[in-house]
């Protein structure tokens, strides 16, 4: 089956371009939209997440801002930066960068972040109005995977969706995202570590959605023929030439490595009509995403 590749750069490029016309609109009226991402000491995968969470918002016409506190911030100290920021009406959205030190609990303070400013869509009051169909915001990667499906115009209704993977971030927003319209709503099955038989699940489904962070986790076998497949998941795994050996890079000595997704994804486009490739599918949407929930929240703290 010749695939087509669901290009997660091309679907953001398109969003970007509406949300920097209503991000203009703003501007016009006198109101410039501002994140402030709260990190509580160092971490190196954080950093590489804020800087491009920065360019992002940064092309878009967004102020972003790092505030950076001390790894010995307690959890009363950092409710108390989070209430000043919601107080601050300059501040159009917080992001709580992970991870928090241990002693701190990150659900104590997601439930403090103002609904209203609340860009990462993790605040419960926010989960809940996403049970309910009515949500302003939702989590970004969720939001992005669906909105990634949604690009390939295929119809939902009556359609056999498989999500593997139940994380609060991707899989369960996924399932609600997926049973948004009483009428129109495909039908979901979450699959996860204790499922019994994944595949039995998955050879059945229209449309895959994975999100657990194995590599190869879905194989070709597991897809039925002409399914949409929706990649979710990141690793990285050491690089092979095409003999299968590990290519070593001769600067450090160590084995270069490249990312993919949880999908064996070589094989598996034999089989699916559409895919998403890691990296290049789902990545791009995500702060797009971010981007888009900040727009909502500009919208709902002007009503
Ligand atoms: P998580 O660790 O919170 O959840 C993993 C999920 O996988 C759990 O629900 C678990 O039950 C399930 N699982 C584990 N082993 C399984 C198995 N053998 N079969 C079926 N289900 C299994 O992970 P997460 O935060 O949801 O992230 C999942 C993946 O998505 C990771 O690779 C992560 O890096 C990636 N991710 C990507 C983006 C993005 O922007 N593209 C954003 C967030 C997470």
């Amino acid at each position: 089956m010749s695939e087509v590749l669901l290009d997660g750069e091309a679907v953001a490029k398109k969003i970007k371009e509406g949300l920097k016309k209503e991000i203009e609109g703003f501007k016009t009226n006198g109101k410039e939209l501002k994140l402030i991402a709260v990190q509580v000491g160092e971490n190196a995968a954080s950093r590489v997440y804020v800087n491009q969470q920065k360019k992002a918002c940064e092309e878009m016409g967004l102020k972003y801002e790092l505030k950076e506190l001390p790894s010995v911030t307690t959890e009363k100290e950092l409710l108390e930066f989070i209430e000043n920021l919601n107080n601050d009406n300059s501040v159009t959205g917080i992001i709580l960068q992970m991870p928090l030190p241990k002693e701190i609990n990150p659900k104590n303070i997601q439930v403090k972040i103002s609904p209203k400013k609340d860009v990462e869509g993790l605040n419960p009051y926010n989960m809940g109005l996403l049970v309910y169909g009515k949500q302003v915001v939702a989590p970004c990667t969720a939001m992005g995977a669906v909105e990634l499906l949604k690009s390939s115009g295929v119809e939902l209704k009556g359609k056999e969706v498989v999500i593997i993977g139940h994380s609060e971030i991707v899989g369960k927003p996924i399932l609600l995202l997926m049973l948004q319209s009483l009428t129109e709503s495909p039908t979901p099955t979450v699959c996860h570590i204790a499922t019994k038989d994944t595949p039995s699940h998955t050879k059945k489904a229209d449309i895959v959605f994975v999100a657990v962070g194995k590599p190869g986790l879905v194989k070709a076998e597991m897809l039925k023929t002409g399914a949409i497949v929706i990649d979710i998941g990141i690793n990285r795994v050491p690089l092979l030439d095409a003999a299968g050996i590990q290519v070593i890079d001769e600067k450090s000595g160590r084995p270069k490595m490249k990312t993919v997704g949880d999908v064996d994804f070589e094989k598996a486009k034999e089989v699916c009509s559409m895919i998403s490739p890691v990296p290049g599918g789902v990545g791009p949407l995500t702060v797009t995403m971010l981007i888009k929930n900040t727009v909502e929240c500009a919208k709902w703290q002007g009503n």
